[in-house]
């Protein structure tokens, strides 16, 4: 969607509107998965050498949790403040752009369902701690590591 600069009054104009999912152009594997329409409403100031974007963004996602690689439902939602630099002969943008780059800007790079989703608990991150707290019981148990070093001194005694 073109927007003008010429169109673009002194006190700024308000915008708001939807864009269609498919504006991402993503692969189904990305870690990012836009399932709804994302919604702009803002104001845009034009100064000499850029655009000013000031309002909200929203839309609804799946994101892959770094851990687990599980997808996750997250309803995004951010204040979108962003500035546009302006070329010299520029006289026009296109708003979709702008809005497309700007979520993907915004939405969090490496995810983790159980930080993001309350009551969730990540399987991997629960894995992981599950490892590390039996560990630490062998640890505890200082008898066992001993015996091992001495059946190895004895196997080296009999050759
Ligand atoms: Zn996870």
């Amino acid at each position: 969607m073109e927007i003008l600069l010429a169109d673009i009054p002194e006190d700024g104009l308000h915008i708001d509107g939807s864009f269609p999912k498919a504006i991402f152009d993503l692969s189904e594997d990305d870690s990012i998965r836009p399932v709804s329409d994302v919604f702009y409403d803002a104001d845009v100031y034009k100064f000499e050498d850029a655009v000013v974007f000031s309002g909200r963004l929203q839309g609804k996602f799946q994101l892959q949790c770094a851990r687990c690689l599980e997808y996750f439902e997250y309803d995004a939602d951010f204040n979108w403040s962003s500035d546009l630099d302006l070329e010299k002969k520029q006289y026009s943008f296109d708003l979709k752009e702008i809005v497309r780059e700007d979520f993907l800007l915004e939405l969090p790079s490496s995810p983790m369902c159980d930080e993001m989703v309350e009551g969730k608990v990540c399987e991997k991150a629960d894995l992981i701690d599950r490892i590390a707290a039996s560990d630490e019981r062998e640890d505890e148990d200082s008898g066992d590591g001993r015996d091992v070093w001495g059946a190895l001194d004895d196997f080296g005694k009999e050759n």
